[in-house]
């Protein structure tokens, strides 16, 4: 006898739940997406438990009649997809047709609906994959879906499940998020019959975003905005002055679906990488509208993956919008619209060639702010502390930099600047180094000959271990020659060639401008620390060094005021 048989339905259905439903935030996932498909202007969403007792999701969308609520559990039942083309240009959230059917085989799932018609709404009750019963109910416009008892018939995955106060916290993290891309739609949270989140509606992306994070944010979220071709990317991002310790906050959504992207975070990675420190997050919620036939939705069982046609462009696209917004950010000196006009013509990208923007656009800038006060002069150094860092005065408050990275700062600008002007930036060596290199060094220097050149490097093959150092970066003291090509060759080596040529030139950059930098316990006279910090204010990027260090910190009068207890 043959052993091959048809999956009973709800075994099949069981099996399908195991994509689907992997937790309780899943249910919550696919509840609140039909919510939105049903055109919901306002949602509400209860969880006990963290979701696995009961989750309840209730909106005042289309709604569905008798018949339409009870095939909605019947599997690839669905209002959305009718022929395969229309995969091909999916604009709604759902569209397999399985999730109702997948949670209600491993829950007791109770649907309640109207469409507002007079004859009334009714109740579906499916309980383990069995439907019980239709009954007449009453209920507004819009429909609510409890499921409770998740897992009830599936002890295994019961036993799976997080404390409550973890599937809370991700429960609560969808619920932002989806709620970020929303801002027209009202939320609400409980948990435990308490009010978690409650956002009522608002006009724009911008509002919903504080509502989320708070007013204070406010001053230190930027607006990104770039199109190209048919793709639109709107969004906020934090300067380097907020910053987040997990990736937590990195939020991205493709035509208003929430997704995960290794591609696009190493975009924003890219955006951001000589701003933050390593294992420094910034905050960015993205917003990309994508023609939908260029986007595939349908690679993911959760939909939380896509998948690009243009994946590149797209890429290029979000790095290049991040590094726009995060070009004009100025922390002590915020360009007005009127002077921003006036430095826009020579800023060009403001990012890799950045520094151009240092050299160029800058005497734009201080001209055009001789009215107001010249920002680079409103740092006024005082004194020298530990050997390490310069106290100054600022403009409202005391400053104190790190000599080491704010100088490593100017110098690393200035290093790019130069060379995206194509001006000569090294300096011929009296006599010329030869150092010792294994046949890695040797290969990097070959491979990446053009940088090293244009960023001021003469290097030449001296037999098979040796190099010929006859020109480094002017910059550089004499002492420091060797390590500085040593260290130019380690970044070669550590760079791949996805992370793209501009990047190589900003990593060695980075290690020339360490090299030449003044060091932590190196005593500084006045005029030297004067220098520095009139230099740093008229870079592109005050706030933080070359591998996003901090480089200055404030204390404001207002702080010391309130701490000696003259307010
Ligand atoms: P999908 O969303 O993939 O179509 P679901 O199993 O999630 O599949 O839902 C099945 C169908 O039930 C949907 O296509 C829709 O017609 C209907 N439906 C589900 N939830 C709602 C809701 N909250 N409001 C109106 N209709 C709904
Ligand atoms: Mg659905």
């Amino acid at each position: 006898m043959g052993s091959i048989r048809v999956l009973e339905e709800t075994v099949a259905s069981q099996i399908a739940a195991g994509e689907i439903v992997e937790r309780p935030v899943s249910v919550v996932k696919e509840l609140l997406e039909n919510s939105l498909d049903a055109g919901a202007s306002r949602i509400d969403i209860e969880i006990d438990a963290g979701g696995a007792d009961r989750v309840r999701v209730a909106d005042d969308g289309s709604g569905m009649d008798r018949e339409d609520a009870a095939r909605a559990f019947e599997r690839h039942a669905t209002s959305k997809v009718r022929r395969s083309e229309d995969l091909k240009a999916i604009l709604t959230f759902g569209f397999r047709g399985e999730a109702l059917p997948s949670i209600a085989s491993v829950s007791r799932t109770t649907l309640t609906t109207s469409t507002g018609a007079p004859a009334g709404g009714c109740r579906v009750r499916v309980h383990g994959g069995k439907s019980l019963a239709i009954d007449p109910a009453s209920h507004p416009r819009g429909t609510t879906v409890e499921v409770e008892a998740l897992f009830y018939n599936a002890p295994a995955r019961r036993k799976f499940l997080k404390a409550p106060s973890t599937e809370t916290a991700h429960i609560a993290d969808l619920v932002t998020r989806i709620a970020a891309a929303h801002p027209a739609i009202a939320f609400s949270l409980r948990s435990g019959g308490r009010d978690m989140l409650t956002w009522p509606p608002v006009g724009s992306h911008r509002e919903r975003v504080l509502q989320i994070l708070g007013p204070d944010q406010s001053a230190s979220l930027l607006e990104v905005q770039r199109s190209a071709a048919a793709t639109r990317l709107t969004g906020l991002a934090s300067g380097p002055d907020l910053q987040r310790s997990t990736a937590r906050d990195l939020v991205l959504f493709v035509n208003g679906r929430p997704i995960r992207d290794r591609r696009l975070l190493h975009a924003i990675g890219e955006a951001y990488v000589t701003l933050l420190p390593r294992g420094r997050y910034p905050l960015v919620y993205l917003f990309l509208e994508v023609p939908p036939e260029e986007v595939d939705v349908n690679v993911h069982p959760a939909k939380t993956e896509v998948r690009f046609l243009r994946a590149g462009a797209i890429h290029d696209l979000v790095r290049d919008a991040l590094r726009d917004a995060l070009g004009v950010e100025r922390p002590f000196y915020r360009a007005s619209q009127e002077q921003h006009a006036v430095a826009e013509p020579v800023m060009g990208r403001s990012h890799g060639p950045e520094s151009e923007v240092a050299q160029v656009a800058v005497p734009a800038l201080a001209r055009t702010s001789e009215q107001t006060l010249l920002h680079h002069e409103t740092i006024v150094p005082l004194a020298q502390f530990y050997e390490t860092y310069i106290v100054a005065s600022g403009p409202d408050g005391l400053v104190i930099l790190d000599q080491h990275a704010a100088h490593e700062r100017v110098l690393y600008e200035r290093i790019l600047a130069r060379t995206a002007s194509g001006r000569t930036l090294g300096q011929r060596l009296l006599f010329p180094v030869l150092l010792e290199v294994s046949p890695r060094e040797r290969q990097a220097s070959e491979d990446a000959a053009p940088v090293l050149e244009a960023l001021g490097f003469g290097l030449t093959g001296f037999g098979p271990g040796t190099l010929r150092i006859d020109e480094v970066p002017a910059i550089a003291p004499a002492t420091q020659v060797e390590r500085l090509v040593r260290d130019g060759l380690a970044e070669i080596m550590e760079w791949n060639r996805a992370e793209g040529m501009d990047r190589l030139r900003e990593r060695i950059a980075a290690s020339a401008a360490c090299h030449s930098a003044v060091r932590a316990r190196q005593h500084l006279d006045l005029p030297q620390m004067r220098q520095i910090a009139a230099d740093l204010m008229r870079s592109v990027h005050p706030m933080t060094c070359p591998h996003g260090r901090p480089t200055l910190l404030k204390l404001s009068l207002e702080a010391l005021e309130r701490d000696f207890r003259r307010r």
